[in-house]
């Protein structure tokens, strides 16, 4: 059983919670969008949060996220796709409105040709994977600026900024250096020419930390556990 009233009462909470942070470092709350990670939970979960006023959500698996927007096709929902995209799956992503992993140019032409052919706007990020693990998915910094060019030939899905997933760690305030890394990273692709309008999202901040990524300039914070509660097995 979905606890509606639970769900409702942590999406308050966090709301609360960013607005605060956006306050502490100056910024209008209204520039931080808050995402509902809501993989492994059921369509019931989405409802219950949709109907306390959420408007995004995010999956990391398109499988399983197409199944959720199918049964939640009634309600206005705003849909990212948070994980790894595989390249053979990019046929499939013309529901979502946002993909946040996108890590190398011939995968963001392919997501663009499929929003064309589903007649959509997809809006894109690019992944950047600074701490340079290899098991993880993101491009490094110096791949940066080719798929930044690449992109700019794009008609239906766009790349309108950065995503970080950091290495995890357990005190919120050790992903600090990361969140300002990124913005760094921000800083050097506009001094090397890259358009403004295209690195107008940082995507970062999860449960443990988003409120340092809020006061390190995050515009798109991905919160799961703090809303919907812990989940009860695993995806990568
Ligand atoms: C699961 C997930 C989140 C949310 O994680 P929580 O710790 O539950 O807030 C954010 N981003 C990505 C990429 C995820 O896979």
């Amino acid at each position: 059983m979905i606890d509606s009233a639970a769900i409702r009462t942590r999406l308050a909470d966090v709301r609360a919670r960013i607005e605060r942070a956006a306050g502490r470092a100056r910024r209008d709350p209204a520039s931080v969008r808050l995402v509902a990670v809501s993989k492994t939970f059921p369509a019931d979960a989405v409802r219950a949060a949709a109907d306390a006023g959420q408007l995004d959500f995010g999956e990391n698996k398109v499988q399983e996220a197409l199944q959720k927007i199918e049964q939640t096709s009634d309600l206005p929902i705003r849909w990212h796709l948070v994980g790894h995209l595989q390249s053979n799956k990019t046929k499939k992503v013309g529901r979502f409105d946002m993909i946040h992993s996108v890590d190398d140019a011939a995968l963001a032409a392919k997501v663009d040709e499929a929003a064309r052919a589903a007649g959509r706007r997809i809006e894109l990020l690019a992944q950047v994977d600074l701490a340079r693990e290899t098991t993880k998915h993101g491009a490094a910094e110096d791949a940066l600026p080719a798929i930044f060019d690449a992109a700019r030939a794009a008609q239906a899905a766009p790349l309108v900024g950065l995503m970080l997933l950091p290495p995890a760690v357990d005190d919120p305030d050790a992903a600090r250096p990361y969140f300002r890394e990124l913005r760094a990273v921000r800083e050097r692709l506009l001094a090397h020419g890259v358009d403004a309008f295209m690195l107008r999202e940082l995507s970062m901040g999860m449960s443990h930390d988003f409120e340092v990524a809020v006061e390190e300039g995050s515009t798109l914070v991905r919160v799961g556990t703090a809303i919907f509660g812990g989940r009860s097995y695993v995806r990568s």
